[in-house]
């Protein structure tokens, strides 16, 4: 059973000084609290009518922003997809666009 510490949901715009010491990660699964979608540059559009449910893109993406429900693919978690597109290169149907995040 792991340990519960004061630190182990650090806030984002956390101070260095109340971080924990060295830096340590205290809690597995905590990169979750965190959304790193507004890192984003380039935006991966999904095309369900393209889509052949082949789940390829499920585990090549490194952020686990493909969304699946009840086995088949539903779209992206924008709140934790950065945007790297790995999903659209994966993609053999092409059921992905890949657009600057400004458009
Ligand atoms: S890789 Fe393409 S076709 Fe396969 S599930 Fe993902 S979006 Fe659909
Ligand atoms: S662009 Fe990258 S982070 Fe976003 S869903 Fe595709 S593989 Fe995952």
């Amino acid at each position: 059973m792991s340990k519960k510490f004061e630190h182990d949901i650090v806030p984002a715009y956390t101070p260095w000084q109340d971080t924990t010491p060295g830096g340590i990660v205290t809690e597995s699964g905590n990169a979750n609290y965190f959304k790193t979608g507004d890192w984003r540059a380039m935006r991966p559009i999904w095309n369900a009518d393209k889509c052949k449910q082949c789940l390829l893109c499920y585990p090549v993406c490194p952020d686990a922003s493909i969304i699946i429900k009840d086995k088949k693919m539903t779209g992206i978690d924008y709140d934790h997809c950065k945007g790297c597109g790995v999903c659209v290169k994966t993609c053999p149907f092409g059921a992905f666009d890949f657009v600057p995040e400004c458009e």
